[in-house]
């Protein structure tokens, strides 16, 4: 089981990059052992009416089995929906996962990234158990929420869309306070596009960072409760991952996440905060460690 995340952001970065990124980074987590791969990635079509590219949400592929199968199931969906694999993205999130299954057989439903609805909203990796799953998924329920998979995760994306309807502000914040369990979680959505979130208690998770990272300030903050005057990183390039092994053809400069850290990408930046929503930084800087 692992995880794979790619962030960037104002860099030209053609949809071949981010696959190889995202599949590379898997193979390189194969010996963690798994039993079904998946990955989700945002593809722009041209429009035929008007010649425009439109985003069109994330692509999400997902199956049992090895991720070598998973990457030619891939390249088949990019073949039929004639898909640019040289369309170069300004900005681009990506993410994949290696699923051992806990909860939930193995099938390609129960398989991740798993999303909160059809128009994948909130589209969610995670590895780890959510122990009070059962609880989260009764209260969504009552809430009129309809399940797809039989796995714990499923919560995740369904609780960020639920607190999203009400409660736009503080999201992964909230989410989170609701989780009982061991996780390494990262969430893309179709409302924040171009940023991404990457959260952990008890399953780990790193981070690479491409650019030599100066400290400034941004007030740009969405997808978490940061006020405009936390101090973030800037890094126009991010990698995740559960381990170093599949970020180091990448980048040698990483970050090893600590329990209860959520990472923000996005603008061109990253912040580390708590599940509080202060930066976790101001007390204890996080070390950025040259591999
Ligand atoms: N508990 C989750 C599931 O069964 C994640 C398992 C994993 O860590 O891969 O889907």
């Amino acid at each position: 089981c692992g995880i794979v995340g790619y962030y960037t952001y104002n860099v030209r970065k053609d949809l071949q990059f981010v696959l190889d990124c995202l599949f590379n980074g898997l193979k390189r987590l194969e010996y963690r052992g798994y039993d079904s791969a998946g990955v989700a990635f945002d593809v722009d079509v041209i429009s035929e009416e008007n010649g425009v590219f439109e985003s069109t949400g994330p692509l999400i592929v997902k199956e049992v089995g090895k991720v070598d199968a998973l990457e030619r199931m891939t390249y088949d969906i990019v073949a039929r929906d004639q898909l640019d694999l040289k369309r170069q993205f300004r900005s681009q999130v990506g993410i994949a996962h290696t699923r051992w299954a806990t909860h939930g057989p193995p099938s390609a439903v129960n398989s991740h990234p798993i999303p909160s609805d059809p128009e994948g909203q909130f589209v969610v990796v995670h590895n780890g158990i959510i122990t009070n799953y059962n609880l989260l998924k009764a209260f969504l329920i009552k809430h009129g929420e309809v399940f797809n998979t039989e796995t714990d995760t499923e919560v995740i994306p369904k609780l960020c869309k639920f607190v999203y309807d009400r409660l736009a502000e503080k999201l992964v914040m909230e989410v989170l306070k609701k989780l009982e369990g061991a996780y390494a979680v990262l969430v893309k959505s179709t409302h924040y596009p171009g940023e991404l979130v990457a959260c952990k208690r008890g399953s780990p998770m790193i981070l690479g960072i491409k650019e030599e990272p100066g400290a400034r300030r941004t007030s740009f903050s969405r997808l978490h409760d940061a006020a405009d005057t936390k101090w973030r990183h800037e890094a126009i390039e991010c990698f995740i991952a559960s381990d170093a092994s599949a970020v180091i053809e990448h980048t040698k400069r990483v970050i090893v996440l600590e329990d209860n850290d959520v990472l923000h990408l996005c603008s061109g930046g990253y912040g580390i905060y708590n599940t509080g929503g202060d930066d976790v930084e101001e007390a204890v800087p996080r070390v950025l460690l040259t591999l």
